[in-house]
Order: structure tokens, then sequence, then C-alpha cells
């Protein structure tokens, strides 16, 4: 679905993401480990296509993400994209936050876009919650708005960039069961993240991060047993 070439990202002069090769296949959950400052957000950027490579290609579905003619627009739609932070628009209730990409980019009626999001909040165990505001929810039921709101484009592949590293402990879990049930159902996942009991239970796969480059890629079983 997905395959990395030779990529490098060099900020400065500082090479971030230094000759990465991985292919992502259809319906894989992979989980991305590693220490801070190993690259890990810069590659999923530049998955997402939010960093330009400095070299090497990206191909989404056979096609060259760096071609001119590439449709940008169909991808950043096929990719949906969860981050640490889940930037819920403070002044629009729960449901209008899931709403708003369904009326702007699908052009879709206020009714239909409101159903599908009540539907999507409904997956995410928020349907109680459409016509609050954000603030009055918990860290960890803002980011599961949040994981609707990607849900309700219709993504082929969902990114997470450490989706709960900011939620207090006691929140964590409801969002890694909404994330499992998602794996569950057969979704494209690469997740980063520092949970490792849920990388060992829900991940097909494990690739290890250190210093730009990508020094393991294992099933969880080989992984969690390696000394
Ligand atoms: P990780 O997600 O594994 O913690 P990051 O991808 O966030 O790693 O960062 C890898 C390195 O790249 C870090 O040293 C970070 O400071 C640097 N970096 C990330 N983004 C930028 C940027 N926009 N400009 C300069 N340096 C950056
Ligand atoms: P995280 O690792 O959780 O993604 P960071 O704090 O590393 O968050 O990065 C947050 C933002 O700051 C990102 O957009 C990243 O590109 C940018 N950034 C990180 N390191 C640097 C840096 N050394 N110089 C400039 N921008 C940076």
């Amino acid at each position: 679905m997905m395959q990395v070439c030779n990529l490098k990202k060099q900020f400065n002069n500082i090479m971030v993401l230094d000759d990465v090769n991985i292919d992502f296949n259809t319906k894989e959950v992979t989980c991305i480990l590693g220490p801070s400052g190993a690259g890990k957000s810069t590659f999923l950027r530049c998955l997402n296509l939010l960093e330009e490579p400095t070299a090497g290609k990206i191909l989404y579905n056979g096609k060259n993400t760096l071609d001119e003619k590439f449709d940008v627009r169909q991808l950043r739609e096929d990719v949906g994209m969860v981050f640490q932070h889940f930037n819920l628009f403070p002044l629009k209730s729960v449901v209008e936050n899931v709403m708003l990409a369904l009326v702007l980019v699908k052009k879709m009626s206020k009714k239909m876009a409101r159903e599908k999001a009540l539907a999507m909040l409904d997956k995410v165990g928020l349907s109680d919650k459409a016509d609050v505001m954000p603030h009055t929810l918990s860290g960890g039921q803002q980011q599961r708005v949040a994981i609707a709101r990607a849900l309700a484009m219709e993504p082929k592949m969902l990114l997470f960039d450490e989706p709960t590293s900011a939620l207090d402990p006691e929140l964590v879990g409801d969002v890694l069961a909404v994330m499992r049930k998602l794996a569950n159902e057969g979704m494209t996942m690469i997740v980063v993240t520092h949970e490792m009991g849920f990388a060992k239970e829900v991940a097909d796969r494990i690739l290890f991060m250190a210093d730009g480059n990508v020094v393991e890629d294992a099933s969880p079983d080989v992984f969690f047993t390696n000394p």
C-alpha cells in the first residue's frame, strides 16, 4: 500500500531520517517504537506528506507521491492522522468537530454529515456527548472525538503519533480500546507509541527506530522475546 524507498530527511545539518526502506501492507497494524528523537514523528509526517523528503521516495499504491501529477488531496483523504494533541475546535460542539471536514471537504449536506458524525461518535463510545463542547470532556474522550473525526473521512489507513502520551494514565485504556477495535475490524494502522502492552497484543509488526533508521522489523512474538 505504501512503499518507502531510501527515504532521507535532513533538518539543517542533521540527518533525522537516514535511508529508511520499508513497505506497509494493507490491513496490517504496525507499531513504531524507539527513543525520543529517533525520527518516528518525522517519519509519520513524511508518510502523510506533511514533510518533504530530502532524498528517496514514497510510493502510494505504486504511485510516486513526489510526482507532480500525484493527487496529494486524495492521499490526505485516504490517510487519516491522529496526533498527540487532538486540536479540536474549541468553539464547536463535539458533533460539529466531526462533521466539519465532511461538509467542507466531502461536500456533504449538513444533515447527512451530522448523521455520519453521530455514527462515528457511536463507534468511539461517545454518542451521548455529541452536543457538548470539547472542553467539558476528559482528554481521553477528546482523543476519541479526534479518532471519530479521522474515521468520518473513511480513511484507508490511519497514522497515530503517540495518541495516548498526553493523557492521564487512567484515560489511556479507553483510547487504546477504540484503537484495538479498529485493528480488529481490519483498519490499516501505523502507530507511534510507548504503550508496550498495546504493541505486543495488537501489532502485526513492530518497527524499532533509532538514530533515524529502522533497526528492527519483527513480529511482536519475536520482538518481545529477544533479549
Ligand atoms: P521522535 O518522534 O522519534 O521523538 P522526531 O521525528 O520528533 O523524533 O525528531 C527527530 C529529530 O529531528 C529530533 O532531533 C528533532 O529535534 C529533529 N526535528 C524534528 N522536526 C524538526 C524541524 N522541523 N526542524 C529541525 N529539527 C527537527
Ligand atoms: P513530538 O516528538 O511529540 O512529535 P516535538 O516536540 O519533537 O514533538 O516536535 C513538535 C514540533 O516541533 C514538530 O512540528 C517538529 O517538526 C518541530 N521540531 C522539533 N524539533 C525541532 C527543532 N530542533 N527545530 C525546529 N523544529 C522542531
